[in-house]
């Protein structure tokens, strides 16, 4: 069974863990950077459950950018290198590489706290199709 973290951190489905979130793997395209399929392609589950569902994904998104930053001012202080200015000019850069990356898993984490994770989800689907 594909556990919750790892699921999460991949943009797997939360019912199954096995579809994709996202059409494009890649996280680094631009090409279809925000195309969710409306439906998990492996167990069915609903990916759009209501109009404006991901705008609470906004403040999941603002949780891990503080993460970020503390992050960043934790390394810098351990390694000595602590100054204004390099903080500034490092947690730019760590926030930039990051912004695709937080969008897509702050989507991630959000529907994963919606929705159950469901052993049989992909075994259901085939039984109320096969009826
Ligand atoms: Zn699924």
């Amino acid at each position: 069974m594909p556990n919750l973290i790892s699921s999460v951190l991949q943009l797997k489905c939360p019912k199954c863990r096995e579809g994709d979130l996202f059409c494009n793997k890649s996280s680094y395209q631009y090409k279809g950077f925000f195309d969710m399929p409306k439906k998990c392609t492996k167990c069915g589950q609903d990916f759009e459950i209501e109009t404006g569902f991901y705008y609470g994904a906004m403040y999941v998104s603002y949780a891990l950018t503080i993460a970020i930053t503390v992050a960043v001012f934790v390394a810098l202080s351990v390694l000595n290198l602590f100054s204004i200015g390099i903080f500034l000019i490092t947690d730019l850069i760590a926030l930039l590489l990051a912004l695709p990356y937080v969008f897509r898993v702050s989507r991630s984490i959000w529907i994963a706290l919606m929705i159950k994770y469901d052993k049989n989800a992909i075994q259901h689907k085939h039984e109320h199709q096969a009826s």
